[in-house]
């Protein structure tokens, strides 16, 4: 671990979307900073394939990541993104919907949508001295000189003077600051699955689901989301030509595809729905659309039926606050957001960006650590509540039926 100015050593558990972008930004800053993962490889676990990515968000992974790594985002972002959404009901007749805008609309180099795997990539590169893989973190300890130790599974600790808790919506870390809320189920059941665009299926494909963000609203409960990530340049050419040596798994384009319904309209027991796996997924969502257009129908027929999931999906509301100090929760840790609003990760990304903010000025000697903490604190309440209020306004227009009481969001506390 390298050390700076007043040699702030920084701990930080999960190596997901916060805590790589976290690291990122504080090696920027010249603070000393080390991940610990407890995945054993880079490949990661079922949480959807492609990511939207706000103007907010696309400004904090630009603050955090050093040039090169923005360079490499921005040539492998998705090209297809500036034609809004377009909504539709199962035949494929169109239906009134919400304008987005997004003021980056016409920007050349945006990067408004990534591949989530592509994007971990990135968020690693060049921190391999600094990222520890198959260690999983189990508690933590205080000492009187001020210091924090983790302890990991295997027996190993590691000590800093920062222990981020970036450990995600399960988080075990989050509980030793005081935050005792688990995300809130929504009732709401979602098939998450990547169709590959293969040129068979872009012949295909009519005119209306070429290169959109297609919204299907079935009349009989379930909805369909295709989301497309056509990478402005394919993952290895870009890492080929932007960084060499860099190991960017090559990827076609793709359709992201969300099947959601409520929880009571599965016909299923929950937790065998939850545990179902490829074949059955996809055959269960194939039986639920049988009378549906034909072009969707087709479209669902080139799924790649081993990578698909079920998910059942959850919000932290109202976001609970902390007593500052040594130990930071951030990211889902801390928020936890419905995917429907495609949020969850841009506010984990700013997270990152207000904490180093926040961690430089105390390596500085401008302020102590709790000071920081509270800073980021303050900061992230306010924006990570207006982002986890537009989610649920999201999953409740586009999913129509959500568990969720929204005057828990008036709880502020
Ligand atoms: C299917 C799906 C689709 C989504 N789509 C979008 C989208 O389009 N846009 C968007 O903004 N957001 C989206 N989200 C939300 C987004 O993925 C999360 O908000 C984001 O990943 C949160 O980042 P994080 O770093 O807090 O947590 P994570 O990315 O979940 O990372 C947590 C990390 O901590 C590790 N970890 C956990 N426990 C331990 C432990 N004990 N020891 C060590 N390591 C540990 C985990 O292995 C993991 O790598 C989606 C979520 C899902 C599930």
């Amino acid at each position: 671990m390298t050390t700076s100015r007043r040699g702030l050593r920084v701990v930080v558990i999960g190596g997901g979307v916060g805590g790589l972008c976290l690291a990122q930004g504080l090696r920027k800053a010249g603070l000393g900073v080390s991940v610990y993962e407890r995945d054993e490889s880079v490949r990661g676990r079922n949480q959807g394939y492609r990511l939207h990515i706000s103007p907010e968000g696309e400004r904090a992974l630009r603050e955090c990541l050093p040039e090169r790594a923005q360079a490499l985002l921005t040539a492998t972002a998705n090209s297809r993104y500036g034609y809004g959404m377009a909504i539709y009901d199962e035949h494929l007749t169109a239906q009134p919907g919400p304008e987005i805008t997004d003021p980056r609309a016409g920007a050349a180099d945006k990067v408004d949508a990534v591949d989530r795997v592509t994007l971990r990539r990135v968020l690693l590169a060049g921190l391999d001295d600094a990222v520890h893989f198959g260690k999983r973190f189990t508690r933590h300890e205080q000492r009187p000189d001020g210091t924090v130790v983790a302890h990991f599974t295997d027996g190993t600790t590691a000590t800093g003077d920062v222990l981020i808790a970036a450990d995600g919506g399960n988080s075990v870390l989050r509980r030793a600051v005081g935050v005792q809320a688990e995300p809130r189920d929504l009732g709401v059941r979602t098939i998450f699955g990547r169709i590959p665009l293969v040129p068979e299926l872009r012949r295909e494909l009519p005119e209306v689901l070429q290169d959109r963000f297609t919204w299907v609203i079935g009349s009989d409960g379930p909805k369909l989301g295709l989301m497309p990530m056509a990478f402005r340049t394919r993952p290895a050419e870009a890492a080929g030509k932007l960084w060499p040596g860099l190991d960017l798994p090559d990827s076609d384009d793709y359709f992201m595809s969300v099947f959601s319904m409520h929880r009571t309209e599965t016909g299923l027991p929950d937790e065998e729905f939850l545990a179902m796996e490829g074949e059955r997924l996809w055959r269960f969502v194939q039986d639920r659309t049988t009378g549906w257009h034909p072009a969707l129908r087709t479209v669902l027929r080139y799924a790649d039926v081993a990578e698909t999931f079920p998910v059942a999906v959850r919000a932290t509301a109202p976001i609970e606050l902390w007593e500052p100090g040594a130990v930071i929760p951030i990211g889902d840790a801390v928020h936890a957001m419905p995917p429907s609003g495609g949020v969850g990760a841009n506010t984990a990304v700013r997270d990152a960006a207000t904490l180093t903010r926040a961690l430089l000025a105390a390596d500085r000697g401008e302020c102590s650590i709790a000071e920081a903490s509270k800073r980021y604190q303050a900061e992230m309440f306010e924006y990570a509540t207006e982002a986890t209020a537009t989610s649920l306004q999201v999953a409740k227009w586009s999913l129509k039926r959500i568990d969720f009481d929204e005057s828990v969001l008036a709880g502020k506390p």
